[in-house]
């Protein structure tokens, strides 16, 4: 019982596959983007945005962080969508 307690509070890992996911062009390899699809990537600034450096991303270890948008689920460190916004400045 334990073990089935757990695993539903565990947190999800998002999948490219996910509608939403889909619908946002989140890439868990952020250097796969599509960029003719989500040109906003391709800008010389778009090549230094990754979920690890989003507002919307905390981080869960070194490779991988909850990510606001899409429900706390988990997504990779150097991923991306098109929802990206920068970290405010500290
Ligand atoms: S909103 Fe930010 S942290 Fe979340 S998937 Fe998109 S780029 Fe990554």
């Amino acid at each position: 019982m334990g073990a089935v307690a757990r695993a539903a509070d565990a947190p999800v890992v998002l999948s490219e596959d996910d509608p939403m996911a889909k619908t946002l062009g989140y890439y868990k390899d952020a250097s796969k983007v599509d960029v003719k699809k989500w040109p906003k990537r391709a800008a010389p600034e778009g090549k230094k945005q990754f979920c690890n450096n989003c507002q919307f991303f905390t981080a869960d270890g070194k490779t991988q962080g909850k990510c606001q948008i899409f429900a706390n689920k988990l997504v990779a460190s150097k991923g991306w969508c098109n929802t990206w916004t920068a970290k405010p400045a500290a």
